[in-house]
């Protein structure tokens, strides 16, 4: 046995492993796998959504279907993409039918979520909709009172920025909430103490050229 204490890498590898034999709930039943996370494990930034749909489900890998593509342009748009960062859920497993996760469900699930920020180490955990919201703040409030608020919050043993954001999936299909959730999304360099990418230059603006009142030009 070496002396050398584990990576981290490898200790993450090894929670997934035992991660992906879990039955602690119902949901391990009806899955085709556990989709544990995903990205870079040693990101400042960690985004948490609720559950694993059918393509998630499918592929073992978390946000790729409709709203893990709104997660990358989002992400494209200050300059960073899935390799930069690390997405989970709040529960590692489909709910039937897309359902909500149960309480009992989220209790059984939370742990793993836990060791993961644990594991990983974010500066920020930027919770996307309701449920990783609750959990993570520990507070009631809701998604549409707390979005855009970021605030200090212990998760475990470590110290991280609570970074609460509208779920890409409901701003999918009502654009004020995306313009709300592109204004928050648009704050995460700040918050990680980078420089905001630079804004594309505007096109070239078309030269107004001061028409000459019409008995100037001849016309009467
Ligand atoms: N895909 C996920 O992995 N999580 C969600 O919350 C939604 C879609």
């Amino acid at each position: 046995m070496s002396a050398v204490p584990a990576e981290p890498l490898d200790e993450l590898q090894s929670y997934a492993e035992e991660v992906a034999g879990c039955t602690r709930c119902r949901l391990a039943q009806g899955r085709t796998q556990v989709v544990f996370g995903a990205g870079d494990r040693h990101a400042d930034l960690m985004f948490v959504g609720e559950a694993p749909g059918f393509h998630e489900d499918k592929q073992g890998l978390p946000f790729v279907g409709q709203a893990g593509k709104l997660l990358d342009k989002l992400l494209a748009g200050i300059g960073m993409s899935r390799q930069d960062v690390w997405v989970a859920n709040v529960l590692k497993c489909r709910p039937p039918g897309n359902r909500d996760p149960q309480p009992d469900e989220i209790e059984a699930c939370e742990s793993h979520l836990f060791r993961q920020i644990e594991l990983i180490e974010p500066m920020i955990v930027a919770t996307l909709g309701n449920f990783a919201t609750k959990l993570l703040s520990g507070r009631p409030l809701g998604i549409t009172r707390v979005h855009g608020q970021e605030q200090e919050t212990t998760i475990g043993s470590r110290s991280v920025l609570l970074y609460p954001l509208y779920h890409p999936a409901a701003a999918l299909y009502t654009p004020a909430m995306l313009k709300v959730l592109e204004s928050d999304f648009a704050r995460l360099p700040e918050l990680l103490g980078r420089a905001p990418e630079p804004v594309a230059p505007p096109e070239p603006e078309l030269t107004l050229v001061q028409a000459k009142p019409a008995e100037q030009l001849g016309l009467f």
